[in-house]
């Protein structure tokens, strides 16, 4: 199978691409695209630089141009639900755009027509998450996750962002890739260790653990493909 792996910055991929033998770079619209065979599979890794856009972007090239035929995105989060420490795992069941904002014209948050508020993620791969917990006895919890373009230190935002979709989680890209997929029937999966609680210690929590809960996460992930 054509799988696409997908992180935002250097730091999440890093430990795939230390991982993966023999891989092959392809230079595509500003980003590297890493290709490698691994068992009976084809991945195409990347990060994509931080935030929707960007993260759109990647998505939709690895699907178009690369023909994968499912995406996991991999990478570190914000935590909100109090369950969540720093170094945990969350999948998203589901994602919103956070900063998504028509409500002028009596639209809720999230949402634009012809849109949805809420993308939902694959039963399949959630399910594979999952037993790979179990088989590990990793913890890993399921929940929603809102994106937005915005690195979010402040109690005040993060508590609005927890109301107004119940997220239990917050990062800057994965609504987006969900977009993209979703529009395209292509099943994907949202990994996420947490680098910082989205509090005003947020910024020097996310430098602190960056690196340390991105490999969390990365790994996981690999575990994920061998059950794939
Ligand atoms: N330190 C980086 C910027 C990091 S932006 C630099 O200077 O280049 C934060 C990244 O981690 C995004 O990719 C986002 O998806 C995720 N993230 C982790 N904690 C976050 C938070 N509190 N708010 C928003 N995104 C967060």
């Amino acid at each position: 199978m054509k799988i696409a792996i997908l992180g935002a910055m250097q730091e999440e991929v890093e430990p795939l691409l230390a991982y993966f033998k023999n891989i092959k770079e392809i230079k595509l619209a500003g980003n590297i695209y890493y290709l490698a065979d691994y068992k009976n599979h084809q991945l195409v890794i990347a990060y994509s630089k931080i935030g929707k856009v960007f993260a759109s972007l990647s998505a939709t090239m690895m699907l178009e141009h690369f023909g994968a035929e499912i995406l996991l995105f991999s990478g570190v989060a914000g935590g909100i639900n109090k369950n969540l420490k720093i170094g945990d795992l969350i999948y998203a069941t589901k994602l919103a755009q956070h900063d998504l904002d028509i409500t002028a014209f009596g639209h809720p948050f999230g949402y634009v027509p012809e849109g949805k508020v809420f993308v939902e993620t694959d039963n399949k791969l959630n399910q594979i998450a999952k037993d790979v917990a179990d088989e590990l006895s990793l913890k890993l919890q399921g929940g929603v996750i809102a994106t937005g373009d915005q690195f979010v230190n402040s109690n005040e935002r993060k508590e609005w962002i927890e109301k107004t979709f119940n997220a239990d989680a917050l990062e800057m890209e994965g609504a987006s890739v969900a977009v993209v997929c979703d529009s395209m029937n292509i099943p994907f999966f949202v990994l996420r260790a947490i680098s910082d609680e989205a509090d005003g210690n947020a910024d020097f929590d996310f430098d602190t653990f960056l690196d340390s809960s991105a490999k969390i996460s990365a790994d996981f992930l690999i575990k994920m493909v061998d059950k794939i």
